[in-house]
């Protein structure tokens, strides 16, 4: 569903994005690690088309939905609106309620983003991107905010929407033991490009001294 080649971000000298390549075929989970300020989410964007100052060749094909670093509820619109935002199929309004109710705020539908906490406004964001059932579903930290039993219910979802639609998701986290249960591969972005790549076996490794895991910390 995505190729890129090459693909470099400057910021003025700097070069976040370095000859970056990387292929997200149909249907995978990739976790993506790396240090803060690597340039994850930079990549999303750039994969999101949000960015046209990339340079090299980017090939998106398919629906992309992605839910920010920080949540972007728009905050003159009530949380339900932000939802279907720009969703243009009829049955908007009733995938935005099921949505509501699997991240858990039914009851803050009609609430005003800015009253929403860290982890509501979190929520939303994410539902807000499982609503549009894309072929390819970009997550930046959408855990980071969520106390740990939101967290489990919210990995949940995120794999249960992955059963049923299949779309390809690129999922950006810091931690590790969540990267290696959700995902089947993982990157780890550093200078600029994918500097380390690992399958995840089925037989997954659950100890944290397992060797896989144990030498994916040494590249972080
Ligand atoms: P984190 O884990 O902290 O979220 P990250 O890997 O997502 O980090 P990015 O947000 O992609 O990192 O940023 C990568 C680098 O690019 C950082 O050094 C950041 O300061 C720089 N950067 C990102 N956006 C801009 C911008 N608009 N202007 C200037 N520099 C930027
Ligand atoms: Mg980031």
């Amino acid at each position: 569903v995505a190729g890129v080649r090459d693909l470099t971000r400057r910021f003025g000298d700097r070069v976040v994005l370095d000859g970056l390549d990387l292929d997200i075929e149909g249907g995978e989970f990739i976790a993506l690690l790396g240090r803060s300020g690597s340039g994850k989410s930079t990549l999303l964007r750039a994969l999101a088309g949000l960015d046209r100052d990339v340079e090299g060749r980017l090939e998106v094909t398919g629906s992309v939905a992605v839910a920010f670093q920080e949540p972007r509820l728009v905050p003159w619109k009530r949380v339900g609106s932000n939802i279907t935002l720009g969703l243009a199929v009829p049955d908007a309004g009733e995938r935005a309620r099921r949505a509501l109710a699997e991240v858990g705020l039914t009851e803050r539908a009609g609430a005003w983003p800015l009253t929403l906490s860290g982890g509501e406004a979190q929520r939303a964001s994410l539902a807000r991107a499982l609503v549009r059932e894309p072929e390819l579903l970009l997550l930046d930290e959408p855990f980071s905010a969520l106390d740990a039993l939101t967290r489990i219910t919210v990995h949940q979802l995120v794999v249960q929407l992955w059963t049923v639609h299949r779309p390809a998701v690129l999922l950006v986290t810091h931690d590790v033991d969540e990267a290696l249960l959700l995902a089947s591969r993982v990157l780890v972005l550093d200078g600029g490009r994918i500097a380390y790549e690992a399958a995840v076996t089925a037989a997954r490794p659950r100890h944290r001294d397992h060797p896989e895991l144990v030498s994916l910390r040494t590249r972080l």
